[in-house]
């Protein structure tokens, strides 16, 4: 019963921050975060029952009350998906109560990325730096909570994460001059590095690419998109280290 609250309890929590975020990055495209919330499209003001997480999007038929016109199904969509990565990170991942806390908080910044990255193409660097410290944390936590690894070898094993990520990542970007990935990318490999083993790494970033590939290759073969286009491979990578985490620890018992 009590699972049965805290699981409830957390999804809201999670579609909360999904809100929140969402209209964060969202309105940075329209530069209209200064004021209250308020409709995009007829700008008037929003009360609190407009702003209740899933519910409201739901209740209102994904349409604004007052000007009737679509809202962007992305807020509905990507809070439901938050609210599911808190709840399912509380019911399955092996995490102590501290180290679930700072997980969620992981992977909100991861989330904030892949969003900000699909719909403004850039990485920010702050949220990059905060997300690094953050996995550092998680990371010295494990190893803490960890009764068969010592922290430094726990460490040891993360740092080679290192090596596949920013390695690879630096030489393309190097070598490309930064036409095919970014900066951002470069340095979003690091809080990843950090995060995940280094076999977990390696499975993130094919995860990453093949996404990539899934994607764009259509878009790019139907002319949609052309060949100097920039990929947001931020976004890719953020979901594949949230995925590629997800099974490392479900799945860590079995290697
Ligand atoms: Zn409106």
């Amino acid at each position: 019963m009590t699972d049965a609250i805290a699981t409830f309890f957390l999804f809201w929590l999670g579609a909360g921050v999904g809100s929140f975020v969402s209209l964060k990055v969202l309105r940075s495209i329209n530069q209209s975060t200064k004021g209250g919330s308020h409709c995009d499209k007829c700008r008037h003001k929003l009360a609190w029952s407009d702003l209740v997480p899933v519910l409201s999007y739901v209740v209102l038929g994904g349409k604004c009350r007052y000007c009737r016109q679509s809202i962007s199904p992305t807020y509905g969509l990507f809070e439901i998906l938050m609210g599911c990565l808190f709840a399912l990170s509380y019911l399955y991942l092996p995490l102590s109560f501290i180290e679930l806390a700072v997980w969620l908080a992981v992977a909100t910044l991861l989330m904030s990325l892949f969003l900000t990255d699909l719909y403004c193409r850039k990485l920010p660097f702050i949220q990059i730096l905060i997300l690094t410290i953050l996995c550092s944390i998680f990371v010295v936590l494990t190893g803490v909570f960890s009764e068969q690894k010592m922290c430094t070898s726990v460490m040891i094993e993360h740092i080679f994460s290192l090596i596949p990520l920013t390695g690879l990542f630096g030489t393309v970007f190097l070598l490309t001059r930064g036409r095919l990935i970014g900066g951002g990318d470069v340095l979003l490999g690091l809080p990843i590095a950090i995060l995940l083993e280094w076999r977990w790494a390696i499975v993130a970033l094919l995860l990453a690419s093949v996404l990539a590939l899934i994607f764009y290759l259509p878009l790019f073969f139907a002319k949609k998109i052309k060949s100097n286009t920039k990929i947001p491979f931020g976004s890719f990578l953020a979901i594949a280290a949230l995925t590629s985490f997800f099974v490392m620890k479900l799945f860590v018992d079995f290697f």
